[in-house]
């Protein structure tokens, strides 16, 4: 996975472990390379706890009250991983940055991932383009990466759920 500009990519990642978290490291792994992740050692049960810490604190940057809020707690992630950044081509598929050391275990190279994709996603599309579905009793978390910049719903389905709820409710009104 290369980290693009806009931290798409690593901000998915993200909202998709947090939503369906990983019971087990194998799974963590099988998700990760899904992703386009480049695994460079064995997943262990230390990086499944590792990446469950990381995701309470990234849900709890989706669920920041405000942007100065949600901006301390990226960098309380940012602090915790960071490490200088260096130019690779580990994979042999294009120089691209990374922001940790080499040779990290998965649940050190997802804390930077995660912290450094929400941080360009945040300051590249806009601070308040992370949030959960509008719809009462979804809570599944997405990243806004819509023209507008307006999205309310995780899915299709929710968006339609919620017309529905919405045009049924006129009805009852009329
Ligand atoms: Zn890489
Ligand atoms: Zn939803």
């Amino acid at each position: 996975m290369h980290l693009n500009p806009y931290g798409e990519d690593a901000v998915n990642l993200a909202a998709a472990l947090a939503n369906r978290r990983p019971a087990t490291a194998g799974e963590l792994a099988e998700r990760c390379q899904d992703a386009g992740l480049v695994l460079e050692s064995p997943v262990t049960p230390q990086d499944l706890d590792r990446t469950l810490a990381v995701l309470d604190a990234w849900e709890q940057v989706v669920d920041a009250a405000d942007e100065q809020a949600r901006a301390e707690l990226v960098n309380r992630m940012l602090a915790a991983s960071a490490a200088h950044p260096r130019l690779t081509d580990h994979a042999g598929s294009g120089w691209h940055l990374h922001y940790r050391d080499d040779h990290r275990p998965l649940g050190s190279v997802l804390s930077s991932l995660i912290s450094v994709g929400t941080a360009l996603h945040l300051v590249g599309r806009g601070m308040h383009r992370l949030r959960r579905c509008a719809v009462h009793g979804c809570s599944t978390i997405f990243a806004d990466t819509s023209r507008t910049g307006r999205q309310r719903y995780c899915s299709h389905r929710c968006a339609n759920l919620d017309a529905v709820r919405r045009h049924r409710a006129r009805a009852a009104r009329s």
